[in-house]
């Protein structure tokens, strides 16, 4: 299961980052270093790993959102490992589009 840190910017816009990744995807990174892989033109990229994308969610019965909007009485299963708030960068997207 891949891990990641989220970047939530001022214009809401959030970002993900890789934190750490998972044996599959280490087994695909690697495959540029084989010849034979390396030789199949375009080489394809594909983990077959769900946990692979950032996810986050609730699971159990009685979970609901606290007066704070975060969630309460729930077990949050998520890959998520660290929630950052970065009030003075821009975001990679706002500055790729300009806005
Ligand atoms: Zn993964
Ligand atoms: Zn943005």
């Amino acid at each position: 299961m891949c891990l990641f840190v989220e970047t939530q910017y001022q214009c809401k816009h959030t970002c993900f980052e890789l934190y750490l990744f998972c044996r599959e995807l280490f087994h695909e990174l690697n495959r540029i270093n084989d010849p034979d892989q390396r030789a199949i033109y375009p080489l394809p990229f594909n983990p077959c790993c769900t946990s692979c994308e950032p996810y986050s969610f609730v699971v159990g019965s009685n979970a609901h959102l606290g007066p704070d909007g975060r969630c309460q009485a729930g077990i949050v299963r998520t890959n998520v490992v660290q929630r950052v708030v970065d009030l003075l960068e821009r975001c990679p997207y706002c500055d790729e589009h300009g806005l």
